[in-house]
């Protein structure tokens, strides 16, 4: 029967989603071609890998297309097996998800019910915007040094608490927890509460005591990890990611995923992107050289950087960065600004090639 009352739809929606914020990604190049009408545009705005992806990972995509008309494998029966073969893990262990935020989503969605998840200050906005989603509170503890403070983590612990997370290099701020802090925070925090360590850049990590989370997750089964295809292997756009817990979360986990929550191309990508160690070892290289240029050019331009152990720096302006970034955007140069992470002086910059780094600082020291 139609009906011309004015149905407010925003009102029907749960109440934790009428004033939700969907999150802000980085700004497509083709956006700002269009928008500003420039073109040489350079994106340092979402930690995409800056050589691309592996040749390899490229040849088995293009391959695995011919198979488009069939549903992918559900079970991800090759990319586990060798997932688990490199990490020396069971395959009951793992959960493949279309990108590891989608990961992130179903531990909320499975064990956030009427509960809350805990993460510190400054941490990745998805965490806190896929719980309030589903209607699951968020709290957060204080940081230290744009980090993780593990005593404010513990003492912020409640009986609300089902989820901590912690994205371990951090996003947006680089900063990363030691191996003695982790360790204390697992000790102290209920075995019901689940911690998740998300690790999507921890291929970039070159720091000895950085925890190795493996190790601990054999002694604690409340421990999940997550970690992503999307950075150092450079398939942003294919939508890989996994999770490696115990075989009984990982069931539950199973239970809830959409079928064939993985396409096939990102599938094969994965596969052969996990034995290009040349591109890898070429991506962290390059990286490692590019956050030695940064931190010089900072250095000269007076710049405050907080240490990164990522593939991305983020930049103190000590003013509203709103101006620079708006420059940058014009000198086609997309970088991202940080007001939704309560940082407005900050920029966070993806390290690229050579060229785009040295491209990006000589703009910066214009600008300044
Ligand atoms: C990029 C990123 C992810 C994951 O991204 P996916 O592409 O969904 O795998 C997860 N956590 C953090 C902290 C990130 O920066």
């Amino acid at each position: 029967m139609p009906n011309n009352n004015v149905i407010d739809f925003v009102q029907l929606a749960n109440p934790s989603i009428q004033t939700l914020k969907a999150y802000q990604p980085g700004k497509p190049i083709e956006e700002v071609e269009r928008e500003l009408g420039i073109t040489n545009i350079i994106k340092l705005a979402s930690n995409e890998n800056p050589l691309g992806p592996s040749p390899k990972a490229l040849i088995a995509a293009e391959k695995a297309l011919k198979k488009m008309d069939l549903y992918p494998d559900a079970s991800g029966y090759h990319l586990k097996n060798r997932l688990a073969s490199r990490l020396n893990i069971p395959v009951s262990h793992i959960t493949l998800g279309n990108g590891s935020d989608s990961l992130l989503s179903l531990l909320i969605q499975a064990y956030g019910k009427e509960k809350a998840i805990l993460i510190s200050d400054f941490s990745f906005d998805n965490y806190a915007i896929i719980a309030r989603g589903h209607n699951v509170g968020v709290q957060t503890a204080t940081s230290k040094n744009w980090g993780v403070d593990v005593q404010a983590m513990i003492h912020a612990i409640t009986d609300k608490t089902a989820i901590i997370f912690i994205a371990n290099p951090n996003n947006p701020t680089g900063t990363y927890i030691h191996h003695d802090d982790f360790l204390t925070l697992l000790k102290n925090t209920p075995p019901h509460v689940l911690i998740v360590s998300d690790e999507a850049y921890h291929e970039y990590v070159t720091e000895s005591n950085y925890p190795k989370t493996l190790e601990l997750q054999k002694l604690y089964p409340n421990l999940i990890i997550t970690r992503t295809f999307s950075k150092a292997y450079g398939l942003a756009g294919m939508r890989v990611g996994y999770a490696i817990s115990n075989p009984v979360i990982a069931d539950i986990l199973n239970r809830i995923r959409l079928p064939f929550n993985v396409s096939t191309p990102g599938m094969a990508a994965a596969c052969a992107a996990l034995d290009d160690d040349d591109f890898l070892c070429q991506t962290t290289e390059l990286n490692q050289q590019g956050k030695i240029y940064w931190m010089k050019a900072c250095a000269e331009l007076n710049i405050n950087v907080i240490p990164s152990s990522t593939n991305f720096v983020t930049l103190d302006f000590k003013t509203d960065t709103q101006p620079i970034f708006q420059k940058l955007l014009q000198m086609g140069i997309i970088v991202r600004p940080l007001h939704t992470y309560q940082m407005p002086h900050h920029l966070r910059i993806t390290i690229g090639t050579d060229e785009q780094n040295k491209r990006a600082v000589a703009a910066l020291r214009e600008i300044l």
